[in-house]
């Protein structure tokens, strides 16, 4: 998948959006414009940038807009879980040709190939405009993810329990090849902080710190932790450190009784 990248100016900076769950389809509204074009547009609008993800040309060139696990600014209420995709041109009157329909839809099945199976939408399907355009060939593309999305119900998604940092977490899993993928979902919600690193261009996974990974946090524990600091000086990190052993909770209150 060969994606330009314009080196977009921008006026702000982004925000990274937490889920995604769905594509949205645009048209840009104007017969013949660039990616930039469109960016200084929305430059103009007081935004960061360009509110969509990717722009396709009508020569099927695709061009990166904002990052991609940015937040964008195209569908009101929907761009903190979705990823927006515009079409240069005017389907309300024009035809999409096919060198653009071809690269909208390698675009929709990379997308897919590495986020699992997103609701496809169009503009219209969220918020009150003609977006993307009555000619916008809709039937097509759709056809298209479904047929993609029947690949991906062959994936099996099993919940399994999963030790992280010493603590049991019950994870959604996809084993494919007999090798299992932990969703970086599930990472989350156990409390790792899951990034998009923008300089290295990959995701970056860090182990929870010790305050927010104790789950109930109760004020047990909390008395438990000041008790041993209190009186035995143990250093933060050695806590840290032995709460994130699956029973540290149970052995810091033991500890502590033991000192009073
Ligand atoms: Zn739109």
């Amino acid at each position: 998948m060969n994606i330009h990248d314009a080196n977009l100016k921008r006026n702000g900076n982004w925000s990274y959006r937490s889920s995604t769950s769905e594509i949205i389809l645009h048209h840009a509204e104007a017969s013949r414009a660039s990616v930039e074009d469109v960016n200084s547009w929305h430059i103009e609008r007081g935004w960061a940038g360009i509110g969509y993800h990717y722009y396709v040309r009508k020569d099927g060139t695709i061009w990166r807009g904002r990052p991609e696990w940015a937040v964008g600014a195209h569908a009101v209420g929907h761009n903190d879980k979705s990823i927006g995709i515009c079409c240069e041109g005017a389907y309300m009157t024009e035809t999409m040709p096919a060198a653009q329909l071809s690269a909208l839809k390698g675009l929709i099945c990379d997308i897919m190939s590495r986020y699992g199976n997103l609701e496809l939408l169009r503009h219209k399907d969220v918020n009150s405009t003609d977006c993307p355009g009555v000619n916008f060939p809709w039937a097509e593309v759709q056809k298209y993810a479904q047929s993609d999305a029947k690949k991906e119900d062959g994936e099996v998604v099993e919940k399994k329990n999963v030790l992280l940092n010493g603590k049991t977490y019950t994870c959604e899993c996809i084993c494919r090849d007999d090798v299992n993928y932990i969703k970086m979902r599930s990472l989350a919600q156990a409390g790792f902080n899951v990034v998009y690193d923008a300089v290295r261009q990959m995701p970056s996974i860090t182990a929870p710190q010790c305050r927010t990974f104790v789950p109930d946090g109760t004020a047990e524990v909390q008395e438990a932790i000041d008790t041993v600091q209190e009186y035995a000086g143990l250093e933060e990190q050695t806590i840290d450190y032995l709460l994130r052993y699956q029973y540290g909770e149970e052995l810091i209150k033991k500890i502590a009784a033991h000192i009073k």
